[in-house]
């Protein structure tokens, strides 16, 4: 397996990182994770913009974007994976530990890449979710390599043999510890807007633009975990995911505790429009 760091590729395994990266100090940098179908990638436009419109956010300002384009098509040719994720991200750069940043200080590239099948029994069976509180920060747009908020409470769902945690602020629910979450009631698909207490997740707009050219109603506004209670269905979306029905949040069943129809119908288009990707 091939991967890059700073400017060069290399066997995975024998790839060193530089201790003065600032992404292994402060977690200071952003990612992407990008979807390769049948060795074709997917929204691969949007996820650059979104790469370099988090990079500009935490003011790492000279990403250069061919470069990462290059990259990343590079990656993809340097490995035989036709069913994977290509992971990439741009860390503020390497300098002595300090939390203030030289401004000389160069953006600094990791890319790789990993085999990833899709989740095909989880897209049919549902999982179960649980609820807790989002007490991460307020600029939650920005893809952050800066995770521990994320990690803690993907772990709560974690040691409850639950797959996911659906966050929610003051009783809100933001989005989940990985993914954005939606929930269908009376044929109304509803997920919180996309402010900066989500990521706008790249799947998340796929998922509304189906929505758009099928016309299911949508409403792009915030609901409570007491809503969710009633919902008809729930379901959750991420790039290495696409759309898991959540049948279960909390112990309690979601509608009849099965995945939903429009949940059903949203993974038909979306399986369509894989399929069309790949077809020319
Ligand atoms: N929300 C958070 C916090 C995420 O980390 C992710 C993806 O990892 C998502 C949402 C889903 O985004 P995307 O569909 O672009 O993968």
């Amino acid at each position: 397996r091939i991967s890059y760091y700073n400017g060069q590729y290399m066997n995975h395994e024998e790839m060193s990182i530089k201790s003065g990266d600032r992404a292994f100090y402060f977690g200071d940098g952003v990612y992407e994770v990008i979807r390769i179908y049948d060795g074709n990638f997917f929204t691969f436009d949007e996820h650059v913009d979104r790469l370099l419109q988090s990079a500009e956010e935490i003011l790492i300002r000279d990403v250069n974007r061919a470069e990462v384009v290059e990259i990343l098509h590079e990656i993809k040719d340097r490995n035989v994976i036709l069913n994977g994720a290509l992971y990439i991200q741009v860390s503020r750069g390497i300098a002595p530990r300090d939390h203030g940043f030289p401004h000389l200080t160069k953006p600094v590239i990791y890319a790789s890449i990993r085999e990833a099948k899709r989740p095909l029994s989880l897209m049919n069976s549902g999982v179960e979710a649980v609820t807790a509180e989002d007490y991460r920060w307020l600029k939650c747009h920005v893809k952050s390599l800066n995770l521990l908020a994320n990690v803690m409470e993907k772990q709560h769902a974690v040691e409850q043999g639950a797959k996911e945690t659906i966050l929610h602020r003051d009783g809100v629910v933001t989005e989940g510890s990985s993914t954005n979450i939606f929930m269908v009631k009376n044929e109304v698909l509803f997920t919180h807007p996309a402010n900066n207490l989500i990521l706008n997740g790249i799947t998340r707009r796929v998922v509304l633009g189906l929505a758009e050219e099928y016309d299911i109603a949508v409403r792009e506004e915030g609901f409570t975990v007491s809503d969710m209670s009633e919902a008809d269905e729930v379901f959750y979306t991420s790039t290495t995911q696409e759309i898991i029905p959540v049948v279960k949040v909390d112990g309690r069943s979601v509608g009849d505790g099965k995945p939903g129809r429009v949940t059903q119908q949203l993974q038909e288009y979306f399986n369509k429009k894989i399929t069309l990707l790949n077809s020319v």
